[in-house]
């Protein structure tokens, strides 16, 4: 598939949700380690919530950009942990950055860069913080370097880097959100949100092959 279209988007959106809802207990055993252990919790019924509203909006015919407007919305309001209102915000920057009824692997890499700017206004992580910044950097650097390759190979390169992203994060101490309140005692431990979001990119190369 060489463009993402809001069929392609809505696919996305079931995949992340199912992957999500497969993955609940592990990622709130990493939260129950560094956190409050409601990460899982949390991000099943975030997604369970933003598929519904991505059903609604694809059946209304919206393109990408409102569409991830109206998900990222229903994520906002559907979690009260910080992850939700950090991938809400992500999900509707980068709805707002996206034009026409397709993007293609450069147009997602400026959405998803546009997402990736606010996500770290509004948190205020950088990378090397342990936060999910350390999985979705490193992705969005991947789909701006794919710049020209057709989409599926674009996002299976992402997610290879979201995962590594995701697997640099253990010896790191975190510095924002709930487990920099451990300070050393974080160190050692995978954090949760980057987890989260090495699946959401995940979720997007296996939607598009
Ligand atoms: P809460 O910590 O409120 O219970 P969650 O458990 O749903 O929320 O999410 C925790 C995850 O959110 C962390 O693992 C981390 O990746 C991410 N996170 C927390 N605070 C921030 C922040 N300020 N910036 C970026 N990501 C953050
Ligand atoms: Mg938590
Ligand atoms: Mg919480």
């Amino acid at each position: 598939m060489g463009e993402l279209d809001t069929a392609a988007v809505l696919v996305w959106m079931h995949a992340a949700t199912a992957a999500v809802a497969a993955h609940e207990a592990e990622l709130t055993a990493l939260d129950t380690a560094i956190g409050d252990g409601d990460h899982g919790t949390n991000l099943r019924r975030g997604f369970a919530a933003a598929s519904l509203a991505a059903e609604d909006a694809a059946a209304a015919g919206t393109d990408p950009g409102p569409f991830l407007i109206a998900v990222g919305g229903a994520l906002i309001s559907s979690v009260g942990g910080a992850a939700g209102p950090l991938y809400g915000t992500v999900l509707r920057t980068a709805g707002k950055a996206l034009e026409g009824p397709t993007a293609d692997t450069a147009a997602l890499a400026v959405a998803l860069g546009a997402g990736l700017d606010a996500l770290r206004r509004l948190g205020g992580a950088e990378v090397g913080d342990k936060t999910m910044v350390d999985a979705f950097a490193p992705a969005v650097d991947a789909l701006r370097a794919a710049g020209d390759l057709p989409l599926a190979e674009a996002a299976r390169l992402a997610a290879d880097a979201a995962e590594e992203g995701m697997r640099s994060t253990t010896p790191l101490r975190a510095r924002k959100g709930r487990a920099s309140y451990l300070g050393d005692r974080s160190i050692g431990h995978q954090d949760p949100g980057a987890t989260s979001t090495a699946l959401v990119f995940r979720a997007l190369a296996e939607s598009l092959t």
